[in-house]
């Protein structure tokens, strides 16, 4: 398919290099190639698109960046420069690239104004943040569901902008589960873990039902959420321990949650993903660079579904829910 639209593809500047280099150092071939790619704007990444068939990517920083700085201050400055580089980025090529924007979120009131400069001022379409937020000592892991986000998601509920919600590395006190399978570490298994817990932890706090307008987007397709919600709904209904939501996971599934395919390229739990949440919810991405370009291509443009569908994952739904002007 021609004209697609790549949603969770990423970029990093020299600064958050470092920030989530711990499982990439077991294999320093790998590391060297995606550090080339993901500081690489322009060329290499310009090509993979126009050899794929898609027109636009939508850039977010790498994972966890601002999340995994915890002095307050560095992380708002931080921000920003990312920030300002990337709007440098989409200025110079208009026609291929958009911006999500990174937000401090050690300070909540700092996040917000961030949040403000960069839809406001620099045109991003979307937010973009890496699961929980390292704040003031490299060991408090705060996440979204804490009550000093409730302004935040006020905002972001108000500016109706979308919010990506994408992985990062669990911190070592709560991967001890995985000592000594280090294999399991990173998109193996440790990102998804970490990523459907945090999502569920907000979905069943009651995000939705105090911030019902909230729009969230997950990658790989829904960090399995999907294909698990059911047992999730049965057990929080039969016994349900003091559960603050209002309505089924798989509500919210369907009013304020969207999917994308990165790092995903497999029909199985793509065919259960459209079932759960229809083909209006989905949207094709490719994880670069730590996915190629050609293995989320060439999966997709071949996928069984109908070109209706193909359109509105491929494409539309990014335009939709964007509000991409191109
Ligand atoms: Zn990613």
């Amino acid at each position: 398919m021609l004209h697609k639209i790549g949603i969770e593809e990423h970029f990093a500047i020299q600064e958050t290099m470092e920030s989530d280099s711990t499982y990439l150092k077991r294999d320093v071939k790998y590391a060297i190639d995606i550090n080339t790619r993901i500081l690489d704007l322009m060329d290499y990444r310009i090509k993979e698109m126009d050899a794929n068939g898609i027109d636009i990517m939508v850039l977010s920083l790498n994972s966890p960046a601002i999340q995994g700085i915890h002095n307050r201050s560095e992380a708002i400055e931080i921000a920003k420069i990312a920030n300002d580089r990337l709007a440098e980025a989409v200025e110079k090529k208009n026609d291929r690239f958009r911006g999500f924007a990174a937000l401090p979120l050690q300070d909540p009131d700092a996040a917000i104004l961030e949040m403000k400069r960069a839809i406001n001022e620099l045109g991003f379409v979307g937010l973009f943040v890496n699961g929980f937020s390292q704040i003031d000592t490299p060991d408090n892991d705060v996440y979204l569901d804490d009550p000093r986000y409730k302004p935040f998601w006020a905002e972001v509920e108000k500016m109706d902008v979308p919010f990506y919600f994408h992985v990062r590395s669990p911190m070592p006190h709560n991967a001890r589960l995985l000592d000594n399978h280090y294999w399991l570490h990173g998109a193996a298994w440790a990102f998804t873990v970490e990523a459907a817990t945090h999502t569920l932890r907000l979905i069943t706090g009651g995000l939705f039902d105090e911030f019902p307008k909230v729009k969230m987007v997950l990658g790989h397709l829904g960090e399995g959420i999907p294909w698990i919600v059911w047992r999730c709904d049965n057990m929080i209904n039969k016994r349900r321990r003091g559960a603050p939501m209002k309505r089924k996971i798989a509500d919210y599934l369907n009013d304020n949650i969207w999917v994308t395919t990165s790092g995903q390229f497999h029909y199985p739990p793509f065919l259960c993903t459209l079932l759960q949440m229809g083909a209006d919810r989905i949207l094709f991405s490719t994880d670069y660079p730590f996915e190629e370009v050609s293995d989320a291509a060439n999966w997709f443009d071949a996928c069984q579904i109908s070109e209706t569908d193909r359109n509105k994952i491929g494409r539309q739904n990014a335009i939709d829910l964007f509000k991409l002007k191109l």
